[in-house]
């Protein structure tokens, strides 16, 4: 059987597939780059916002439209809302969040076992960039209650993956050929607490960083709660990427209160200033929602001139999203959304400026760089782009493909969005830092 495997949504949902990817082919299924080489698609939904629950809709009716006649629906948008999954066309099965880990072998019909005797290879999808990074899921569900989240009650309560079975993945990931390593979860920062014995992800990292070859580590997403004191005592190793995503959702103590987050702007710009205490030079990067409910004129205020006052590197921005089930949902003061939209505008123009100074900071300085993907090839040779250890894209032209491979590079330019730099020699992986 061919499989094309479609996803909506975060790394947590990229992932999955992978992982699932690796069990389909380990029991003889190909798998394709597009529905229409398919007999079966897999599509992993994603319910953040009105716009992802709709994509995870449209996903479906495209690989109908392609002729695919069995599609498997899993994921955080058919787990709440599975009736209104299975009467698509031609989806033959809903997988819940929950069932997840054995879709393949319920899918095949085959005893969950079977996938579990010894570690595949994880080799990224086809049709994707071609990728050098692996996301591994050490952790689902969260425990915490923010008004505005739907992912929590799509994911339930915190679970994380024992350390075994992370180092397993991580390994089959490394044989697959992934050089970064990026761990995942829906709230990484809890990962152990609800292991016997209590665990902390500080100590996650120190096994896998003593356990494993890995060239480079990287870290999703943290909450800005739960990282003890020394907690960047950590990044120390230079195999951990100076990179933090910190989601801060909102700059104002007022909404944030509302919003239900475990944090305040005081507390958020001190985690900060700890970290880059540090690490100077750490990129660290949040999302942020606009028009959350009741948000007014000086709370947007605020929230714009603490996120400057920050200085990030880079930033997503959503304006905020009414979502069924949240508390937020029935807030009073909704705002108008397109007042909301407005702020958002407002906001990615402040971190576009951000974004900008942070990278030029780097030009004339050398990094290494872990090549991804090729731009173009013409005349002046194989255009290529890739990622610094601090979340840097750069383009520079090379004189052979060289995808997955890391180079030392010297930063001439600001780009669009990135920087552009020339290529001094090729790196060893285990000298990255
Ligand atoms: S920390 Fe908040 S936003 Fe993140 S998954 Fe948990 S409830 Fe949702």
């Amino acid at each position: 059987m061919r499989v094309f495997f479609d996803i909506i949504g975060c790394r947590l949902n990229q992932s999955e597939v992978e992982k699932m990817a690796g069990q389909f082919r380990a029991a003889g299924h190909e798998v394709v780059s597009s529905p229409a080489e398919a007999d079966m698609v897999v599509v992993n939904t994603c319910a953040v916002t009105s716009e992802a629950a709709s994509d995870s809709r449209q996903k479906i009716r495209q690989a109908a439209r392609a002729g695919v006649e069995k599609i498997v629906v899993t994921g955080c948008w058919s787990t709440l809302d599975p009736q209104g999954a299975a009467v698509l066309p031609n989806v033959a099965q809903v997988v819940a969040n929950a069932e997840k880990d054995h879709l393949v072998s319920t899918v095949l019909n085959q005893p969950a076992e079977v996938f579990e005797l010894e570690p595949l290879a994880r080799q990224p999808l086809p049709g994707l960039r071609a990728r050098t990074r692996a996301f591994i899921k050490v952790q689902d569900g969260c425990d915490n209650h923010c008004t505005f989240c739907v992912t929590r009650l799509a994911r339930g309560q915190s679970q994380s993956q024992p350390v075994e079975t992370v180092l397993a993945d991580i390994q089959a990931a490394l044989l697959g050929g992934a050089q970064e390593i990026v761990l995942t979860g829906v709230h990484l920062g809890s990962w152990g607490q609800d292991l016997l014995p209590a665990r902390s992800l500080r100590e996650l990292l120190k096994i896998i960083l003593e356990k494993c070859r890995i060239p480079r580590l990287r870290l999703s997403s943290l909450e800005p709660w739960d990282l003890e004191d020394d907690f960047f005592e950590l990044w120390r190793d230079p195999r951990l990427c100076p990179h933090l995503h910190l989601p801060l959702q909102s700059g104002s103590a007022g909404v944030l209160r509302r919003m239900g987050r475990n944090t305040t702007p005081e507390l958020f710009a001190a985690l900060v200033a700890a970290a880059r205490t540090v690490v100077p030079g750490m990129a660290i990067t949040t999302d942020m929602i606009t028009g959350f409910p009741g948000e007014t004129e000086t709370e947007f205020e605020e929230s714009l001139a603490f996120v400057q006052q920050i200085g990030f590197a880079a930033g997503h921005v959503f304006h905020y999203s009414p979502r069924p089930g949240t508390p937020a949902l029935r807030f009073p003061n909704q705002v108008d959304p397109r007042l909301s939209k407005q702020r958002s505008a407002r906001l990615r123009a402040a971190f576009a400026v951000m974004s900008d100074s942070f990278r030029q900071q780097f030009v004339g300085q050398t990094a290494q760089v872990l090549w991804e993907a090729l731009r173009s090839n013409g005349p002046e040779g194989w255009r290529l782009e890739g990622l610094t250890g601090n979340y840097i894209r750069v383009e520079a032209f090379a004189p052979r493909l060289m995808q997955n491979e890391f180079s030392q590079v010297l930063l001439t330019g600001l780009t669009d969005g990135g920087l552009a730099g020339t290529i001094l020699s090729p790196t060893e992986p285990e000298t990255v830092n």
